[in-house]
């Protein structure tokens, strides 16, 4: 967890230099410490500036294993349900969903592409962790590839990209967007997950909530907001939902004692019981799941 606490919110340091992702409009000071809020169209962003190196350091092998996750593999069972319902819902509102090439942006251990392997035409994926995409071919066997996006160059166009709970990681989503039409087909879908601001639960919680740790979470989009920026590169969306996650009791319990509390020793103690193993699912309505498709 130390790498996280290191970075969190540089004191005065401005990311700022540039104008709203989303809208080109001016970053004023939010009602939220350390948050800017788009004066013109309400997108929020961390107050931060942080370095492609930093960045690389963050998502290295410690990521998926505490910093921000819990054992993220350790949770496979939970998440592989929580895709499982995102595919139905795909299933549902892109034609042709059996006979796409999908693409995954943040494929991490290859979960997403392992469930929906069977269900389109071709999955891949590409990820900036070494580690996670080296357990994604070794223990999944799935299509996937260690690199930077942005830099990546696909070959073909495709007929769905997915970025689950990804574009709040990413410095500049407006880039990956503007790529993500440009690899789709016209006609052609993407499908995203992430903390939607404007939520009831969000407001409630202000500063405190889940969903707020600069530097990993660098943006936080509303449905507004999102639906802005894919209207300005050539989406249309198609489906806005606030789905729940399925986890398990181990993981909420990692989330209080040691991230919330700061009691590991607590959260070791309780650990070992069985109990924790199962699983619920919670809906907080805080997470949005939007689907947009490229017009042609
Ligand atoms: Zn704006």
């Amino acid at each position: 967890m130390g790498s996280i606490e290191n970075h969190r919110m540089a004191p005065g340091v401005a990311l700022a230099e540039g104008p709203c992702l989303v809208c080109g409009g001016f970053l004023g000071n939010s009602a939220l410490p350390g948050l800017l809020r788009c004066e013109a169209c309400g997108f929020v962003t961390a107050n931060v500036s942080v370095s492609d190196e930093e960045l690389e350091r963050i998502y290295g092998e410690d990521y998926f294993h505490g910093n921000e996750y819990l054992d993220y593999q350790a949770e496979e069972k939970s998440l592989r349900q929580n895709f499982r319902d995102r595919i139905r819902t795909l299933m549902a509102k892109v034609e042709n969903f059996g006979d796409s090439d999908l693409f995954e942006i943040g494929c991490a251990y290859g979960y997403f592409l392992a469930e929906v392997s069977a269900d389109v035409r071709r999955a891949s994926g590409i990820d900036i962790s070494a580690d996670a995409v080296a357990a994604a071919r070794d223990k999944r066997n799935v299509d996937a590839m260690c690199g930077d996006y942005l830099n990546h160059e696909l070959g073909r166009t495709v007929d769905v990209i997915t970025m689950w709970d990804t574009i709040e990681h990413l410095k500049r989503p407006d880039q990956f967007i503007a790529k993500a039409a440009s690899d789709l087909k016209p006609g052609g879908h993407i499908a995203l997950t992430t903390g939607d601001i404007d939520s009831l639960n969000a407001q409630f919680r202000g500063k405190n909530w889940r969903m707020i740790h600069p530097p990993t979470h660098l943006h936080y989009f509303s449905v507004a907001t999102l639906t802005s920026l894919l209207s300005r590169h050539g989406f249309e969306v198609v489906h806005a939902s606030h789905p729940g996650n399925s986890r398990n009791l181990r993981s909420i319990l990692y989330y209080i004692m040691v991230l919330r509390l700061k009691r590991p020793k607590v959260y070791e103690a309780l650990n070992a019981s069985r109990l924790f193993d199962l699983r619920i699912k919670i809906n907080l309505f805080d997470i949005m799941f939007v689907i947009a498709r490229r017009q042609a």
